[in-house]
């Protein structure tokens, strides 16, 4: 529950911040100079902001368009890049690398959307097979109600219309509804739903809807004529019985019949930058998934090679030989680029 809302004198007569306020009446609305002033504030707790919830409107004056990590998959993309209007996330998993990487706990949407799309429609002239993540630094379709990002991004794609482009929505929610706001007329906007086994759900995505909503909402989709992809990334390969959990996993998706009709489906084991890693072990002490072993490689802290191409291989030729997931629609961490 939001209780209050920091708005920056700049966004508040925005159509994006008016909507947003609407629809929360209940929340104190207080007005700022700039959104920074709150966000970066010192001496901020990022876990107690995380249940203490605030929402931040302001008006980005950087870059919203940023090239994407080599730490991400852009499943067979030449360009990779993400969009980010919209920092931190309610889903609250347990690895999630924003707590590593954002000073404040806090909600921050940008009101000035038209700057962000005037962006990336510069970034796309390049003409390369691109993929553009809009939901990297937020779960904008699980916070569709309230800020309506995925009927803008929709809005987008069917406006560009451009074949070599693919604007990726990835989320860990299972309401449908958010698919009936979007279009898929211009084959260019893609649902990926990050999945995990049931167990890693229930024990580290504690906000998060469950297995068989997300593979019934993926479902929706793909009948409503969307591209859809599923992301097993990060696999969270912890405990003796984390093979059986992604077999589980493996077998809904093949009892759905759905392996064949997925757009790509991304596998990759738990990393993290080895920075945030340590902000990470400390904020969370008693974390199994902090603490597990990982190597360091070029700043990266991830499974040792031995354990990836073991957690790769089992879980990929699940998908294959059970799940009829086509080999070229796979994509491994570690083994596109
Ligand atoms: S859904 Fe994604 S962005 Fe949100 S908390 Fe979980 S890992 Fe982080």
């Amino acid at each position: 529950m939001i209780d209050i809302v920091y708005i920056e004198k700049e966004a508040l007569n925005l159509p994006f911040t008016e909507n947003t306020v609407k629809k929360l009446p209940g929340a104190a609305k207080v007005l700022i100079d700039r959104w920074e002033d709150v966000f970066y504030r010192k001496k901020q707790d990022y876990g107690l902001q995380k249940k203490n919830r605030k929402l931040i409107i302001g008006i980005n004056r950087g870059s919203f368009v940023m090239e994407g990590s080599e730490n991400c998959q852009s499943a067979g993309a030449e360009d990779f890049y993400y969009c980010s209007f919209a920092k931190n996330c309610i889903g609250g998993c347990d690895y999630c690398y924003l707590q590593g990487m954002m000073r404040s706990g806090y909600l921050l949407a940008f009101a000035n959307m038209d700057d962000c799309f005037a962006e990336a429609e510069k970034v796309l002239d390049k003409g390369k097979k691109t993929l553009l993540a809009v939901s990297y630094d937020n779960d904008i379709y699980a916070l569709d109600g309230l800020f309506g990002y995925v009927k803008m991004w929709s809005d987008f794609a069917n406006r560009e219309r451009r074949e070599n482009l693919t604007v990726e929505v990835r989320t860990k929610c299972g309401t449908k509804a958010f698919i009936d706001r979007a279009d898929s007329a211009s084959g260019t906007l893609v649902f990926t739903w990050s999945v995990s086994s049931p167990e890693n759900i229930k024990r580290f995505e504690p906000c998060t809807s469950p297995l068989a909503a997300r593979l019934d909402a993926a479902e929706y989709a793909l009948d409503k004529g969307f591209r859809v992809r599923l992301a097993l990334d990060p696999v969270i390969a912890i405990g003796k019985g984390w093979k059986e959990g992604y077999e589980k996993l493996c077998d809904e998706i093949a009892g759905r019949g759905i392996g064949g009709r997925l757009d790509a489906v991304m596998l990759g084991g738990f990393r993290i930058p080895a920075d945030y890693l340590k902000i990470m072990r400390r904020n969370a002490p008693e974390s199994p998934i902090a603490f597990d072993s990982y190597e360091i490689k070029g700043g990266t802290a991830c499974y040792p090679e031995e354990k990836e191409a073991q957690v790769t291989g089992f879980i990929g030729s699940i998908l294959k030989d059970r799940a009829g997931v086509p080999q070229e629609r796979l994509f491994m961490y570690g083994r596109e680029r």
